[in-house]
């Protein structure tokens, strides 16, 4: 029997406007045939995209919350913060997101240069092979082209070359904390910390990580996330309710993968003590 409960909703999902696999109508497409009701789509550092999603979703049916992931360094720690129902037209926010994926193609050419100090060549125009926009290049298509040519098995690319401390791994300086918040909030938006417990911080640095977001006027965090165990999701539960933040839920799709089933549209339900961020983001259920 299954006792975990459901819910058709989904705040954390990317497409090939940064490092998904899919198609903003495919994403739609697929979240609407699971059963999803309620989606936002989050690529990382930009908000191409959202409008032609959009109109799509509505045509279907779906209620679309138009949102952002913007990758952050604090305290030199890479954190993710998520911007909800914002203003994708809101000018100081494309601004803002423009610069930051200024950076990609630079980092993409390090990382390239340090894989083939690994004997790994040519990895720049591998990787470009597999992204739609130059200036979305992610570690995400690094991964697909050294999963395809062989250099790493299924989900492990990561853990060999690029992830923090692997050899083809790039140091990058992200924007600000209070500045990522700051754009939320002035595109009209909810910023939400992503996947808390994926950054392997100690308890301690991650209160630190919420009083400062809560002191720029951040008032979310994901609980539900694929990158969760069911752990994670009691104890970032009760971090919520410690400090007062709002639960969200978000699966994180980016592709359907062979080695683990993640299904865009639908995610695990908030614990009851958990204060939704739901109605923040005009979302009611019955
Ligand atoms: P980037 O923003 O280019 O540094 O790439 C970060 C992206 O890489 C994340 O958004 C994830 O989609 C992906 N990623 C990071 N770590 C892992 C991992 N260990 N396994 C699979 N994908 C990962
Ligand atoms: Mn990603
Ligand atoms: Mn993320
Ligand atoms: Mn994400």
């Amino acid at each position: 029997m299954n006792i975990i409960n459901r819910v058709p909703i989904d705040l954390h999902s990317h497409t090939r406007s940064s490092d998904g696999s899919l198609s903003e109508e495919e994403l739609i497409d697929k979240v609407v045939e699971n059963g999803g009701k309620f989606l936002a789509i989050t690529n990382h550092d930009t908000v191409n995209g959202l409008d032609f999603a959009s109109s799509y979703a509505l045509s279907k049916g779906l209620y679309f919350i138009p949102g952002v992931e913007i990758s952050v360094t604090w305290n030199g720690n890479l954190v993710h913060i998520l911007g909800l129902n914002i203003d994708y037209t809101n000018s100081e926010l494309i601004k803002s997101l423009e610069t930051l994926r200024s950076f990609r193609i630079e980092r993409g050419r390090k990382i390239a240069a340090k894989l083939a100090g690994a004997g790994i060549p040519d990895a720049f125009n591998q990787a470009m092979r597999y992204c739609d926009n130059p200036e979305s290049l992610s570690r995400t298509h690094f991964n697909k082209f050294l999963v395809e040519a062989g250099y790493a098995k299924e989900g492990k690319a990561f853990d060999k070359y690029l992830a923090q401390g692997k050899v083809g791994y790039v140091k990058q300086e992200w924007a600000k904390l209070e500045d990522v918040v700051a754009w939320i909030i002035g595109a009209g938006g909810i910023a939400i910390i992503a996947h808390p417990a994926r950054y392997g911080f100690t308890r301690s640095k991650l209160i630190k990580l919420i009083n400062d977001f809560k002191l720029c006027g951040g008032l979310g965090i994901e609980v539900v996330s694929s990158s969760h165990s069911l752990n994670d999701i009691e104890n970032i539960a009760a971090l919520a309710e410690l400090f007062d933040l709002y639960g969200s839920v978000g699966s994180d799709f980016h592709s359907e993968q062979s080695f683990r089933r993640i299904i865009p549209g639908i995610n695990m339900a908030l614990p009851s003590h958990v204060k939704p961020i739901f109605p923040l983001i005009g979302i009611i259920q019955d």
